[in-house]
């Protein structure tokens, strides 16, 4: 059966690409009733944090992507690694190198010098009839993996198509550095063979590395898992995405706003299609996905389109979960729901015109605490007869009991005043809107009066008419 895993290397946060290549794991895996496993490549202890293995843990677990095993941790598995190693130095598959770092810049210097790219000469390498010279004291050695010097080695990629190298192109790589720690390259395969992972689906910036893991895996007598190198995401301007285009960190979606479901449909499009659709369920995701409706030219992120999706998203979540989500980022603004109309009601009546949650609390605030309409609105929205139609309405208002405060009650006062003053609507709506909210926008005026309520909106009519 399927077996896939997202394997990230905690030096940061969940970054947008990350969580798209952890996004389609976890997708081709339910998609096929596989299994999809969780690694933390933290064999890099100098960049790897604690903080960080909690920051991808915590977008995973925001978007929903369950996973089957782990959280696996590379450095709780070094005995296995060294045990691998020895396996390849007593299989005359690796060897010992003694050169010094001194020594390999100084090849690699000659070797520019005569116009050649880098690369290991393979000094340490055994080879039948060459004679070494005896290992130097005090220089610990590294651990090279004899890689094969001719011929090609290639793989027909998922999304790429056929992909080869030249293995003259290659050199021996180091599988062990001098202090034994093993290296990425070897590890990956390790584990990806003791996990029995079927298809190995992550960024193309690991195309160069594949040649070599492929070799190991032949070392190991393990089967090659497929192999599908997703293109990178561009920012709008078609460069590599990054800081400077907006946020990058998966979580900083969350704070700004924007739901799981969205980044989830959005994160899915990026180099993946279903024909034409744009919006789609997570069940949905789960039963169309697969590898060959990826492409393998580089996707773009555009971040008007995630608010699109994220508006989307808002009007079709369940009221009390919104209203939830709303309440977490009103009390983070030192806001307490408690103290006025009913969240639910007010979110009910908003949530159309917001396209993240964040637009929705700074939407639903004038609701839950005291309005102060800038100097300038009320000067230029306020003027003498509006104030006389403010107050006519306000007295009819005064008249309307509570147990009769509702949209329609409201409207036929609203019309009695028009009909009274001789004005337009207009001339009541916006003055109102900016007295009781302090902007000259809202949702239909009688019904945000009717959740207002009757003591606020007096109070409010008479702080400022
Ligand atoms: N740890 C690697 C990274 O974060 C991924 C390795 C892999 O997927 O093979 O880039």
């Amino acid at each position: 059966s399927v077996r896939t895993r997202f394997a990230p290397s905690p030096t940061g946060y969940l970054h947008l690409g990350g969580a798209r290549t952890a996004l389609f794991n976890w997708a081709y895996a339910r998609h096929h009733k596989g299994q999809f496993i969780l690694r933390i490549e933290d064999t890099d202890r100098e960049r790897s944090t604690p903080q960080a293995v909690q920051a991808i843990l915590d977008g995973i677990h925001w978007l929903g992507l369950d996973y089957d095993e782990g959280p696996f941790y590379q450095t709780q598995r070094m005995d296995r690694y060294r045990e691998v190693i020895q396996r390849l130095l007593n299989e005359g598959k690796a060897y010992y190198c003694y050169a010094t770092p001194e020594e390999l810049e100084a090849m690699r210097e000659a070797q520019r010098a005569q116009g050649l790219k880098p690369k290991y000469d393979g000094r340490w390498r055994p080879e039948p009839g060459k004679v070494l010279p005896p290992p130097p004291d005090g220089v610990p050695p590294v651990v090279r993996f004899k890689a094969p010097t001719s011929g090609k080695v290639g793989w027909h990629d998922l999304v790429k198509g056929w992909i080869e190298f030249d293995n003259s192109e290659l050199d021996d790589f180091v599988i062990a550095r001098a202090d034994g720690t093993p290296t990425y390259n070897f590890c990956v395969v390790v584990d990806d063979w003791d996990m029995a992972i079927t298809h190995v689906i992550r960024g193309d910036d690991h195309v160069n590395n594949t040649p070599r893991q492929i070799h190991l895996y032949h070392a190991l007598g393990a089967t090659l898992p497929h192999f599908a190198h997703l293109s990178m995401i561009l920012g709008p301007d078609g460069q590599k995405l990054s800081k400077r285009h907006g946020a990058v960190s998966v979580m900083q979606y969350h704070a700004d706003g924007y739901l799981p479901e969205a980044m989830v449909n959005y994160l899915a499009r990026l180099g993946w299609s279903h024909g034409d659709d744009e919006l789609f369920t997570r069940e949905q995701l789960v039963a169309w996905f697969d590898l060959d409706h990826i492409t393998p030219s580089a996707a773009r992120f555009d971040f008007d389109k995630l608010r699109w999706v994220n508006a989307h998203y808002i009007k079709e979540t369940p009221i009390a979960r919104l209203a939830s989500e709303v309440a977490e980022r009103l009390a983070r603004r030192g806001v307490d729901p408690e103290h006025g109309p009913q969240l639910e009601t007010v979110v009910a009546l908003y949530r159309d015109r917001a396209d993240t949650l964040e637009v929705l609390t700074d939407l639903v605030l004038p609701f839950y605490q005291p309005v102060h309409p800038p100097a300038e609105l009320v000067a230029a929205q306020v003027d003498d007869l509006a104030r006389t139609v403010l107050r006519d309405f306000r007295a009819r208002l005064e008249t309307l009991p509570e147990t009769d405060w509702t949209p329609e009650t409201i409207a036929a006062a609203m019309k009695a005043t028009l009909a009274a003053c001789g004005v337009k609507m207009p001339k009541l709506g916006i003055p109102l809107r900016v007295v009781l909210l302090g902007t000259k926008q809202s949702p239909a005026i009688d019904q945000v009066v009717a959740v207002l309520g009757k003591r606020e909106t007096l109070a409010r009519l008479d702080r400022l008419v």
